[in-house]
């Protein structure tokens, strides 16, 4: 999948590890931290190691396996165009994810398609639903076509429209505790403790679908528009917990955004500007406790004594060995397929005479016989020319595209380990694995799998690590930097 991505971004990687082999040489052998994962929650613990501690000599290592940094957040190229192959959109109130952008001076965009996206559900004959798509050159006939769409969407799901907002918005504002100050935030020694404070931990011990129905939402509703975002976002069923679909369906409102080149690029400038050892492409296989410090061993050969050891990756696919053993509850990853496709929609497939009657994103609910879960236009370059992203459960054949395209000029497939397979009630590992310092970001993924719940979890881990360094094992946080130091600036303005 790596071969895929851009040149620039080797390049501009190439760039990021160049000074790994220089710094922090000062510290003793078995000082500092050693991070296994770049995505966005290795990276986001160097960065609050960083920005927390109060020693300038702290000794920070990651491990990536890859040759390039940023895990999830990658991008693909297709025909010389670049598209994210993973994670995509950010929340308006991903604060987090908002500043690192901001202090990096990356380049923040909102969907492209906004305004000429059209949507529609299928259920393998027919459209379900399918918003209006009328092609307005004229701002005040787009905000027309806009009202006349959410009144389709009213007249078919009515109210209940009403309260699944008022369940996403409840839910969300129960995650920004997340970002208060040291004086009212505690540090979480666990998962369920660190759920149970946001008032969320109830909602990961039911499915979606029982959440909605206990807050009045229509069958309907839930059969149809809250099924095709579960299955877009996560590629799962309604029967996923209430806190994951709380959050896919956050996903799915207005004001996301992205960050213009990859996402990625967050990962890098936190590595970047957190004077971290970077070892890229070295893959950890072995963790052994020896008493005073972790020793890792990675598959070049190499042994790296440590401190404190972090892991920022999903242990569920992983072969890494652990001496002495550690345990945590069974959980297996959510497989999609991204598949992406240059080329053209064959209007046939859908039951349509022309191209442009398929909705730019096409929806699909629960049903057996269906292929896909969602295929949406990335960019359209022509009247029979796109961009294609299509999510799928299993891979999508070259015969089954036949029939879904007219025209393919160009396939390329990624199969991720994308995300856990949510399953209610959850059971969570310990953020810390062997009572010692021995931390796992992870654990938190159950809650829900996002850029920010990683960097939400990694900031909790990196103040974990040093209060409990201290021996100071509960909420007081004396050793860290101020503790206004974390109050966020909460933009609004994107
Ligand atoms: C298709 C898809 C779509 C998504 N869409 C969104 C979205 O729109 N918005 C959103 O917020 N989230 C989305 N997500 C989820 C999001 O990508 C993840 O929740 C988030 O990126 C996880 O970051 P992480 O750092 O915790 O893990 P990862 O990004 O998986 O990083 C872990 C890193 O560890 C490395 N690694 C693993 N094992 C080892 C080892 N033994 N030694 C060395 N290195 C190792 C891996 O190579 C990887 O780089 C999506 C995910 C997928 C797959």
């Amino acid at each position: 999948m790596k071969n895929t991505m851009l040149g620039v971004l080797f390049f501009s990687l190439l760039i990021l590890s160049a000074p790994s082999s220089s710094s922090s040489s000062s510290s003793s052998a078995s000082e500092g931290v050693c991070i296994i994962g770049s995505g966005i929650g290795g990276s986001s613990v160097a960065h609050f190691l960083r920005k927390y501690s109060e020693s300038e000599l702290i000794r920070i290592r990651i491990f990536e396996r890859q040759v390039v940094v940023g895990g999830r957040m990658a991008t693909v190229s297709i025909s010389g165009e670049t598209f994210e192959a993973g994670a995509s959109i950010l929340h308006p109130k991903n604060y987090h994810a908002l500043n690192f952008a901001k202090s990096f001076n990356l380049t923040i965009q909102t969907p492209s398609l906004d305004s000429d996206s059209s949507f529609g559900i299928w259920d393998g004959h027919n459209f379900l639903f399918k918003t209006l798509d009328l092609d307005f050159k004229f701002p005040f006939f787009k905000k027309i076509l806009s009202l006349a769409n959410s009144f389709l969407m009213f007249f078919r799901y009515g109210f209940s429209l009403f309260r699944m907002t008022n369940f996403v918005e409840t839910t969300v504002d129960n995650f920004l505790k997340y970002y208060e100050s040291f004086e009212s935030r505690p540090v979480f020694e666990t998962v369920d403790e660190m759920l149970t404070w946001a008032g969320l931990y109830n909602l990961t011990t039911r499915t979606l679908e029982e959440e909605l129905l206990d807050s009045g939402l229509s069958p309907l509703l839930i059969q149809e528009l809250v099924t095709v975002i579960t299955r877009v976002n996560y590629g799962q069923s309604v029967s996923i917990s209430g806190l994951a679909g709380a959050v896919s369906l956050a996903g799915a409102g207005d004001g996301l955004w992205s960050i213009e080149g990859g996402n990625w690029q967050i990962a890098a400038g936190l590595i970047n500007s957190s004077h971290v050892e970077l070892h890229l492409h070295e893959e950890i296989e072995s963790i052994s406790y020896l008493g005073d410090h972790y020793e890792l061993n990675s598959t070049n050969g190499n042994s790296y004594p440590c401190e404190v050891t972090v892991i920022a990756a999903p242990l569920d696919e992983q072969n890494i060995s652990f001496t002495p053993s550690i345990s945590i509850p069974n959980r297996s990853l959510h497989h999609t397929h991204a598949t992406f496709v240059r080329g053209f929609l064959n209007p046939a497939y859908f039951g349509v005479s022309t191209g442009s009657e398929i909705p730019t994103l096409v929806g699909t609910i629960e049903s057996h016989d269906l292929p896909f879960s969602s295929i949406s236009v990335l960019k359209q370059h022509s009247e029979k020319d796109a961009a294609y992203k299509i999510f799928s459960r299993k891979p999508m054949a070259d015969a089954l595209l036949d029939r879904i395209f007219s025209i393919r000029k160009e396939t390329l497939r990624i199969n991720w380990g994308a995300y856990p397979h949510y399953n209610a009630p959850e059971r969570f590992a310990p953020f810390v694995l062997d009572g010692q310092h021995l931390y796992y970001v992870n654990a938190f993924e159950n809650a829900a799998s996002t850029m920010e719940t990683s960097a939400v979890a990694a900031e909790n881990i990196a103040r974990l690590i040093l209060s409990r360094s201290s021996g100071k094992t509960k909420s007081s946080s004396s050793n860290l930097k101020s503790s206004t130091s974390n109050t966020y600036d909460r933009h609004s303005d994107l």
